[in-house]
Parts: structure tokens; sequence; C-alpha cells
């Protein structure tokens, strides 16, 4: 039985099939069977399509074939349509991991884990189970050693690269200091001052050591993955500027559709004044308490809209004043009334957007719509 990522394998129609002995796989499960040419898997809560792309731009840059695809862009097995490539890189999410069995990736990587999904997963333990599966036979494994869940973790392979955002010993990847400027680092030797990297935020620091990593770990020279760092713009609805009104500027971060990339707006947002956050949707079971103390440190309002939005509103209380609206055409309008010279006006939702737009890119497109219908 083969299973869309979209059906959760505890449906009791597949239990029943896997009782009788049926076996339950994937479309990853099927690539891997057939793919000839090395993979690079790359899962996370957050950062996976940037640092897939990344990857991909990296590979390029070194003058090699690559085919790229899985949970974004082209699903893999149309990948496997193509002639052979020199590596295929794909974005798998932990639904697609839950019906892998026999991937061996030459090289994966697990960005981060914060809680998601959680309205397919009986707790934590069982959605981050599913995201280890992407280490399974893998070759070279790379590994956020800030993340609390990930490095808690003994791992037995044989080639581990870790990558941190703090000062990293010998054969990690991480940040250093030198001469009033900061650094991509491998151990002691440096690698490109962070402000080269286009895309910007200190999650996108660490999106950047995980891609050298899992470019290192296949053999990519360093030059071509440093021209990538340069040159990747990142992906629209991801943390994007898309105005600047008055000194107050728009970001567009429709993409964020879970607690964990919230967070890391508000806390790497280069902001001089207050934040004035947009957010609401579907909650996916998510517990918002952690938005607390950055909204409190960080934030002017919330302004709250969708299906969850009493929800966020009580996990929320007193962090900062709170406005409920009904549309995003009212959210905007409201986040322009409230906002002063410095501020910045961030839609990041902390949920995903399906009870009232097509996905996340038309959220985005709608705040965006809703801006120019603002503009003095
Ligand atoms: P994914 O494919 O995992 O959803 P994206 O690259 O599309 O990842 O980014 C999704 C959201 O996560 C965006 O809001 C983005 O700003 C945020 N994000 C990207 N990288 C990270 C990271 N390393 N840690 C936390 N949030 C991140």
């Amino acid at each position: 039985m083969i299973v869309s990522p979209g059906v959760s394998i505890h449906d009791s129609s597949i239990l029943e099939a896997q009782k009788i002995g049926i076996p339950i796989l994937g479309d990853i499960e099927l690539f891997a069977h057939y793919a000839k040419a090395p993979i690079i898997a790359i899962t996370g809560s957050n950062g996976k399509s940037t640092v897939t792309l990344l990857v991909d731009a990296m590979v390029r840059n070194a003058n090699k074939q690559v085919l790229t695809g899985g949970n974004l862009g082209v699903p893999a097995l149309t990948l496997l349509e193509g002639s052979t490539p020199d590596f295929y890189v794909l974005e798998l999410s932990s639904f697609q991991l839950e019906t892998t069995h026999t991937l061996k990736p030459e090289s994966s990587c697990i960005l981060n884990i914060s809680p998601d999904h959680m309205d397919r997963y009986s707790n934590i333990e069982s959605y981050i189970e599913a995201k280890l599966r992407i280490y399974q036979n893998a070759k070279t494994i790379v590994v956020n050693k800030d993340d609390p869940y990930l490095s808690s973790f003994s791992y037995s392979h044989s080639h581990c690269i870790q990558f941190t955002l703090n000062h990293p010993r010998f054969s990690e990847y991480g940040i250093q200091e030198q001469n009033n400027q900061i650094w991509f680092a491998k151990g002691n030797k440096l690698i490109l001052p962070v402000e080269q990297l286009s895309i910007k935020g200190r999650h996108n620091w660490a999106n950047a050591l995980a891609a050298l990593a899992l470019g290192e770990s296949v053999g990519l020279p360093q030059s071509a993955m440093i021209t990538a760092l340069q040159e990747f713009q990142g992906l629209s609805h991801r943390c994007q500027k898309v105005a600047c009104i008055n000194r107050v500027d728009w970001f567009n971060d429709s993409k964020g559709t879970n607690v964990g990339a919230t967070l890391a707006a508000l806390e790497g947002l280069p902001c001089h004044g207050k934040i004035i956050l947009i957010a609401g949707g579907i909650g996916k079971g998510a517990d918002f308490r952690p938005l607390y103390k950055p909204l409190a440190a960080r934030a002017k309002a919330l302004i709250l809209m969708g299906r969850d939005a009493y929800q966020l509103a009580t996990d929320l209380t007193d962090s900062t004043p709170i406005y409920q609206v009904s549309n995003m055409t009212e959210a905007v309008n409201t986040a322009y009334d409230l906002a002063s010279s410095e501020d910045c006006v961030l839609l990041s939702p902390a949920c995903a957007s399906f009870d009232m737009f097509s996905g996340f890119e038309a959220r985005g497109e709608a705040f965006i719509q809703a801006i120019q219908a603002i503009q003095p």
C-alpha cells in the first residue's frame, strides 16, 4: 500500500492492512529503490526549503548536475524521469519519512525540532522519531548542536558533522567573532563574514552552516559553496521584506506556519523599533506560550485573525496589547494605524492558512495586496 503523506498511517484502514501483512510505503521509499545517484536529504521543523535550495545552488556552482525536489517543488518520483544526475537533493517531511524504510542518503540533516503537526502526532517524541528516520543508513549525518532535542541523542554514525551558532570546536561549523566582524567558520578557520549572506536573520545563519556541512560531506569545493551563500536570494513568504512605508518595514513571513518559525522571526528580525505581529489561522494543536516572552520584549501589538485566534489570545494574554480582526485588510489597516517610524510589521502567523486561504502563498499575497492598498 503506497500512502500519500497527507494520510495518517494511524488511519484505521492502514492499521488493518498492516495487521494482515500488507507493506506500507510512501513515494520516497519507491524513489530510494530506483534512484541511482547519491542523495542529500534534508528535514527539520523549519528551514527545509531554504536549505534544500541553498544546497541545490551549491551543487550547481560546483558544476555538478543536480535534481532537487521531494516535499518542495518537483515530487521525488518525477525526478526519476530525468537522466541520472550527480546528486539528488531531497526535502523530506516527517510524514514522508514515516513510510520510508531503505533510503540510504549520502548525507542527511535534521535542521531543528520544534513542535509542529501536533494534530497528527500523539506527542513530540513520535514526531522526533519520524524525523530521526532520515539518519538511518546515512553515510554522513549533519547535526544541530544547539537543538536541545537533537543534541541529547548519541549517534553511532562514523561520519557526523555538527553545527552551532556558538564558537565551533575543531571540525564543527559555527560562528566566530574576529576584529569586530562575525564570521561563518569551521573550527578556527574563517569562511565568510555573515553580513555577506544574502538571506537575513540568525536562523538563516544556522541554515547556511547546515548547508556548508552538507556540501562538505559530499565533497563540494568551499569556493562554490561560498558563492551560493552570497548569491542565494531566499524564497518568497519567508521573512521577506515587502514594503517600507513612512520608515516602517513590512515583512511577509506567511510560511511561518508553526511556533518555531514565528519565534525565529520575532527574535531574529532586524528591527530598531517595536514589532507589530499579525498571526492566527489553524493552530494544529500547538502551544503558543513560547511566543509570550519575545512578544513582551519586542512587540508593540499582536493582531489576531482566523480559526484559532481565541486560543492564541488566551495563551498570550498580557504579553502585549491584542487586537482581534476578521480579515487581512483589517489586520493590515490596524497595523498601519499602530506603527510609527522604525517599527516593523510582521506577518508570521504561527498557524496554517487553510481556514481563510488556499495556502500560505495566497495568505502572503493577500498581505502584500492589502499593503499596496494603503500606500500613501
Ligand atoms: P520549511 O520548508 O521547513 O517550511 P522554509 O525554509 O520554507 O522551511 O521556512 C519556513 C519558515 O521557517 C519561515 O517562516 C522561515 O522564516 C522559518 N525558518 C527558516 N529557517 C529556520 C530555522 N533554521 N529556524 C527557525 N525558523 C526558520
